[in-house]
């Protein structure tokens, strides 16, 4: 029960009565890495996030363990092996979350890469990134690739470069890292926020905390404070003191989502924009999801949405490049927009920025750390925990291992292969047969909780002789499964990052909630006028997902 929605204010107080070694202030993906290998070096931590998780950013991006192609681009070679290598790694240790799947690069006349240039390109990025022979890539002809993908734009394409990407659930992989880093014994709570250091003869000593549900203040000391707060970075580096040298600058990105049937592809492509920029169209659970965007931003970082120019941008570079598909506006059925917290360069374009994490530190004792990607965000974790390390060493005179994240298998994942995990599928629906789970059922839990879904499927034979409505049994014990061990404290933890039902299939998903929130609330600790506001406010976010409609 360590990450229970039950205990958030118990597993406060626990950390509140003792000095942590490490206080994580950030609950997206770079502050998730931090917390489990601090943990794993046998650390104290604590982490809070002022939303949900994964609220940030980290639910935000296009939702790829990329291996840096586009890196190379920037001749940045260090760089496409170090990612190629974290691709790696993060594939083996969560294999049911980092998946191998097929990606089409059209080449188009005017387009940014030729036959040759491909196949040269693509030679250097895969030897440079260590990827596998069997994942290696092909360059197939104009008819090939038609056969391939027949949406495509005949007249433009020339053939196209077939390689292999791996694709994730971001807002679930920033959950299961944390999950992990609490079973090593980190204490992570959400809806806690930062609210300012506490310092002694100007060192920073701890920070103060607001748990938002209760309106409870703590003091919390620490030996050390690292600030992953994304977005929000420099924030948190003001309450600190006047933030010099590097800065944040931060770029808009939004996806759209349409029905599959709206755009049928065979697989996932990245493909030219009329200007110049390269987009994805990606296929999944019945949608297909498009973007991105690059665009400077300065509104509210807690409400980035997708405006009508930007879903129009979307749309009409899919039909320069898939002209049968006659996509319009009026298909597009989800949307999401996320911030990149990126480090400014003067006078560099959004897209020119470099995608590199930076470490800051003040004087007084803060780390931040900010820029980088979802792919690598061990290796970014690994760093800042090292900096926190030198510190414990020197001024606590700790012993501080080395770092031994990369063979931390995250929760849920304990799987030799991919094909492991189709027998898995197999035998939980074996299991489920007397709670009538269907194999699509099994088979979408397991793509997002692993070996988890026995805990669910064993919640759903505790509820079978409770409930007198066994209807949808088994998404009311994966809400319980969330609410009791992914702390999933308002209807949108649940609907959005856990279960990723709103952007993936949102139809109908009003229509769900109203059925399946008096259980959700029945469980949970939301009463009264709490939960009034929970429920106005998930509706709110299903409604921003159209905000594009004006
Ligand atoms: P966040 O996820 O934003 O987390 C920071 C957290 O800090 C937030 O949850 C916030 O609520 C919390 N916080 C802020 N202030 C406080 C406070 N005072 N107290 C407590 N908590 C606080 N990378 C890839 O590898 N592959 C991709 O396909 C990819 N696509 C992308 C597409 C887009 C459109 C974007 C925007 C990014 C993409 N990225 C991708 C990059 C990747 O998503 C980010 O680098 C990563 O998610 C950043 O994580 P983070 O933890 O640093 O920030």
């Amino acid at each position: 029960m360590e990450f229970s929605s039950h205990n958030r204010l118990e597993i406060l107080r626990q950390a509140a009565s003792q000095t942590n070694d490490i206080i994580v202030i950030g609950g997206g993906i770079t502050g998730a890495g931090i917390a489990l290998d601090a943990a794993a070096r046998g650390l104290k931590v604590l982490l809070v996030e002022k939303n949900d998780f994964a609220s940030g950013t980290s639910s935000r991006s296009t939702k790829l363990i990329h291996g840096g192609l586009r890196y190379l681009k920037q001749l940045d070679f260090k760089l496409v092996r170090e990612v190629g290598k974290e691709r790696a790694i993060a594939h083996r240790n969560a294999p049911h979350l980092v998946i191998p799947a097929k990606m089409l690069l059209p080449l188009i006349k005017g387009g940014s890469l030729k036959k040759n240039s491909a196949r040269v390109a693509l030679w250097v990025y895969e030897k440079l990134a260590g990827v596998k022979k069997e994942e290696g890539f092909r360059i197939l002809t104009k008819q090939e690739t038609l056969a391939n993908e027949p949406l495509l734009n005949e007249e433009l394409l020339s053939g196209s470069a077939l390689y292999t990407e791996y694709r994730t659930d971001d807002a679930r992989l920033t959950i299961e890292i944390l999950k992990t880093a609490v079973a090593l014994g980190a204490r992570a709570v959400n809806y806690t926020e930062a609210t300012g250091f506490i310092k002694d003869n100007g060192k920073i000593t701890g920070i103060n905390i607001l748990e938002k549900l209760s309106e409870e203040c703590f003091a919390m000391k620490a030996k050390v404070v690292i600030n992953a707060a994304g977005p929000w970075v420099d924030e948190l580096r003001g309450f600190d003191e006047i933030p010099t040298g590097k800065r944040l600058h931060l770029t808009k990105g939004v996806h759209i989502v349409v029905p599959f049937s709206s755009l049928a592809l065979s697989q996932a492509v990245y493909m030219d924009a009329p200007d110049g920029r390269m987009i994805f169209a990606i296929p999944r659970d019945g949608v297909t999801y498009i973007g991105t965007t690059d665009t400077d931003y300065n509104g509210n970082k807690d409400l980035p949405l997708v405006n009508k120019e930007e879903a129009e941008y979307l749309v009409e570079a899919v039909n320069r490049i898939f002209p049968k598909s006659l996509l319009k506006i009026s298909d597009i059925i989800s949307s999401w927009a996320g911030l990149r917290p990126l480090i400014h360069e003067d006078g560099k374009a959004p897209s020119e920025l470099s995608r590199k994490d930076e470490l800051f530190f003040s004087k007084n004792g803060l780390i931040s750390i900010a820029g980088g990607k979802l792919t690598g965000y061990r290796k970014m974790a690994e760093r800042a925990v090292d900096k926190a390390a030198e510190i414990l060493r020197k001024d606590f005179s700790m012993t501080i291992p080395l770092s031994n994240s990369a063979s931390i298998t995250l929760s849920g994942g304990n799987f030799s292969s991919i094909s492991e995990i189709g027998e898995y599928v197999e035998n939980q629906t074996g299991e489920s047969k007397q709670i009538e789970a269907t194999f699509a059922e099994i088979r979408s839990l397991v793509w997002k909780y692993g070996r988890n879904t026995e805990h669910i499927i064993g919640r759903g034979f505790d509820l079978w002789p409770e409930l007198e409505d066994r209807n949808n049994i088994l998404e009311k014990a994966e809400i319980r499964y969330c609410q009791e061990h992914e702390m999933a404290v308002f209807p949108s933890d649940f609907w959005i990052r856990r279960s990723s039902q709103l952007y993936f299939t949102p139809i109908n998903l009003a229509a769900q909630f109203e059925k399946l929130a008096p259980f959700f609330y029945l469980y949970g600790d939301l009463t009264g006028e709490a939960a009034r506001a929970s429920e106005y406010s998930f509706l709110r976010e299903v409604n921003n997902t159209m905000s594009f409609r004006g």
